[in-house]
């Protein structure tokens, strides 16, 4: 007995173990420690920067080429933003032709100085908002090298994300702020342009030392280094005392993130607030009339860390701070800039959409050009259920909600596949449904295929497993797999790859020999599994389950009712028929998925009643 019972569970284990480590051998990303000094000029809205990236190739390859990202070279005239924003049918609405009218002073720009690398000047090129850098010497695999730049920028007007002076008058919103190296993973480059949306940046720690006008209070990722010597406490009060001269310098550090963002305004009231046991909150607003909501936030959002930090991992970071600025929501490493003019049900929205971005963006690190809906999707399907939380309701996916969303693009004409680069989608309104509720619903729709409790257990383990890296498409999935036991490329390869649709109906129903045969249909192109509800006339309910044969295996039954798995149905087959024990007399309905996770567009025939 003993024997056997080691033989059975050791070699599993060890098989466990090994098959871990050979996936982080794999797996391999760059890595970057900014160091920046920042002299701000608040009359001209412009700065100087000093820039160091120590910069660790991790690759297997010798790099003989860098590129950088300037942001800010978008908001000039005739950049690629401007012309396609003008040339777009469904332009943003903040953006449109604003771009184009910007004269000198309002365009926002970044001009390169010295470039080096360990001291040597590189040859580099500006195209539009990516620096093209031709390396003094290749950066054979796991070696560093340190690149220095000096720069002058020149803040926008208020365009898209950041800028000055923004529609509720916060001077100061600064995103995608500095020259940023561009990342390269088993894919290559990603230098992509700055077209109107989607980030990907090396992992790494930054260091940045602001100095600006002594009046500003000044917000941003990391932690502050010396609150003391500028006489900022972080507490409720704001500034105090010691401020001499008529600049100060604030120093914030930041560990193992991707991004840096910062805004300042003179007029900031700053609200801390402790998660228990979780980071500590940190708010800054201006207190207006129209802000009067906020004095309800801090309560509101520890309820939503603490639902989150539960359901969907722990936030590693010591802060998070809610941010009044920007022109909508936009999600930065340990901080958010958002427009805080709004309802409360808005302003809690926006704030957990925004927050739960450091669990699908800020931590789980996707392409957002190749997997937008892996971040927007995950982070709309979790905040549908952290607002259920936060005002003890219920999710409603249906009616506004992310199947809504997703019907109307996929019954639009309009819809392209999730696979869609970001910025090449023909319109906002499929990129954005796509991203937003395509990709909310696959999620909540993959709790229909392999169950509510494996698809809550894989997204854990998701952030588990892949916090602090680039994970794409296929690392979820073999999460997902793991997890269920399950086979889900096809969920992907149809769901993801394609705009084919879900239509099954429920056909012929007849008695046969003193028992029921049941036909089913499938109309759409996009094969599932099939959850059938008969419900009898005495009120009791059976499930009869026809797994798809391509998921090799079976979900659990994780409802009440008795359940019959039939044999699998092969995709290729446009119907199944399946027999329900007894008289027709006894059977009141039959429907397909009486839960509506199932994204079938056309439920009309689902469900047939005995009349
Ligand atoms: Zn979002």
């Amino acid at each position: 007995m003993k024997y056997n019972f080691i033989k059975k569970g050791f070699f599993p284990l060890l098989f466990v173990v090994t098959g871990h480590f050979s996936l982080a051998q794999d797996y391999w990303q760059q890595r970057v420690e900014y160091k920046m000094d920042i002299d701000f000029d608040v009359q001209n809205h412009q700065y100087q920067g000093t820039q160091s990236i120590k910069y660790t190739n991790n690759s297997p390859d010798t790099l003989y080429n860098v590129f950088y990202h300037l942001y800010f070279n978008a908001f000039q005239p005739e950049s690629m933003m401007d012309v396609r924003s003008r040339t777009i049918e469904d332009p943003d609405g903040r953006v449109r032709d604003r771009i184009q009218k910007l004269d000198n002073s309002q365009v926002g720009y970044h001009k390169v100085g010295k470039l080096e690398q360990d001291g040597s000047a590189v040859d580099f090129i500006i195209e539009g908002t990516v620096i093209e850098v031709e390396l003094a010497k290749p950066i054979p695999p796991g070696e560093e090298t340190t690149l220095n730049m000096t720069f002058e920028s020149q803040v926008p007007v208020q365009i898209r994300r950041s800028g000055r002076n923004n529609a509720e008058g916060i001077d100061y919103s600064m995103a995608q702020w500095f020259p940023k190296l561009a990342e390269y993973d088993e894919r290559g480059w990603h230098a992509h342009p700055y077209i109107g949306r989607e980030f990907y940046a090396p992992w790494g720690d930054y260091e940045v030392n602001l100095t600006i006008d002594k009046n500003y209070i000044v917000a941003a990722t990391g932690v502050l280094q010396n609150a003391d010597e500028i006489g900022y406490g972080y507490q409720e009060n704001g500034i105090e005392g010691k401020r001499k001269g008529k600049t100060l310098t604030w120093k914030f550090k930041a560990e193992n993130v991707h991004d840096f963002v910062w805004a300042a305004d003179p007029d900031y009231k700053h609200v801390i607030a402790n998660v228990p046991g979780g980071p500590v909150l940190h708010f800054f607003y201006q207190e207006t009339p129209e802000t009067k909501e906020w004095e309800k936030l801090p309560e509101l959002t520890i309820k939503a860390f603490q639902y989150i930090e539960k359901n969907f991992g722990e936030y590693p970071f010591p802060h998070y701070s809610i941010i009044q600025g920007g022109d909508g929501g936009m999600e930065y490493p340990m901080a958010t800039l958002i427009t805080g003019h709004r309802s409360l049900r808005s302003l809690v929205g926006v704030t957990v959409h925004e927050a739960l971005h450091s669990w699908y963006q800020g931590l789980l690190a996707t392409n957002e050009s190749y997997f937008a809906w892996m971040d927007e999707g995950y982070t709309s399907y979790a905040t549908s259920l952290t607002m259920a939380h936060v005002f003890d309701g219920e999710v409603d996916w249906f009616n506004n909600g992310s199947y809504g969303g997703y019907f109307a693009l996929a019954k639009s004409g309009k819809e392209e596949p999730m696979s869609t680069h970001s910025d090449q989608y023909e319109t906002n309104f499929a990129y954005g449904r796509a991203a937003y509720s395509k990709g909310a619903v696959s999620i909540a729709q993959l709790g229909y295929i392999i169950g509510e409790e494996a698809r809550n257990k894989a997204l854990l383990r998701y952030f588990n497993e892949w916090k602090f890296k680039h994970p794409d498409l296929n690392d979820f999935v073999r999460v997902a797999e793991k997890t269920s036991g399950l086979e889900l490329d096809w969920y992907y390869d149809y769901w993801v790859n394609s705009t084919k649709t879900i239509d099954y109906g429920v056909g012929k129903v007849e008695e046969f020999d003193g028992n029921v045969l049941v036909e089913l249909v499938r109309e759409g192109a996009l094969p599932m599994p099939m959850d059938v509800v008969v419900t009898f006339k005495d009120g009791s309910k059976k499930i009869y389950y026809a797994p798809l044969s391509i998921m090799r295996g079976e979900k659990p039954n994780e409802t009440d009712a008795e359940r019959v798995i039939l044999p699998d149905w092969k995709w290729t087959h446009p119907s199944y028929n399946f027999q329900i024990e007894g008289n027709l007399d006894n059977i009141q309905s039959i429907e397909i998925d009486d839960t509506g996770l199932l994204a079938d567009i056309n439920r009309q025939n689902n469900k047939w009643t005995n009349k």
